[in-house]
């Protein structure tokens, strides 16, 4: 038996690392996707955990050798999953999460119908600022960049099966692991 593929999707800094890391512990049988990206490794990431971190030129290869289930450039930067990693894990019954951009979650859904797609709200543009700022990971004029995206991003939620408000993070978990345990069991 396949594993199912749930898509995660949110602006930045909506919580959605933190909610998957929860959903993880809570649920021991998921996993999730690593993904291959050019962005610049943050403070406490470490490569092969986070991120493939990898440059430019050899993420256009990868591109060229058809290595991509999707990729997409999000805030300057490529961000793709790669096949083997997905098909690895579902060929073997497990359940995983894509934590990716709207873009790739569009390139999924097409390529593969079945998959679940969770798009996670803040609860307000300046609550989602004030928690960029909060994080202290990225300068002034990145964030800026990221809020500007942050409108575009919301736009796109209408097209996910489920819409999540992290508000109370409690009760954010408790959503995603309710919707996340009604297709384990079905
Ligand atoms: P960050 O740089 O903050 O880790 O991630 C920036 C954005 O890239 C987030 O919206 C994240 O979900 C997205 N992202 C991470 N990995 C992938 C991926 O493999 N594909 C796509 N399309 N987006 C990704």
């Amino acid at each position: 038996m396949t594993g199912n593929i749930f898509v995660i999707s949110a602006p930045s800094g909506a919580g959605k690392s933190s909610l998957v890391k929860a959903l993880c512990e809570l649920d021991t049988k998921l996993k999730i996707s690593i993904s291959h990206t050019t962005r610049k490794i943050r403070a406490g990431e470490v490569d092969g955990i986070d991120y493939y971190f990898i440059n430019k030129k050899n993420f256009e290869e990868m591109i060229f050798n058809n290595e991509f289930l999707e990729y997409a450039e999000v805030y300057g930067n490529y961000y793709g999953t790669n096949i083997d990693t997905i098909n690895e894990f579902i060929d073997n019954g497990n359940d995983i999460i894509l934590e990716i951009d709207w873009q790739g979650a569009q390139q999924v859904k097409i390529l593969m119908p079945n998959v679940i797609m969770i798009f996670i709200k803040p609860p307000s543009l300046e609550e989602l600022k004030n928690r960029l700022i909060r994080r202290n990971t990225d300068s002034s004029a990145v964030i800026e960049k990221r809020l500007a995206s942050v409108k575009e991003d919301l736009s796109h939620a209408h097209k996910f099966d489920y819409v999540i408000v992290n508000d109370q993070f409690d009760n954010a978990l408790q959503e995603i692991y309710a919707i996340v345990s009604e297709y384990r069991n079905s």
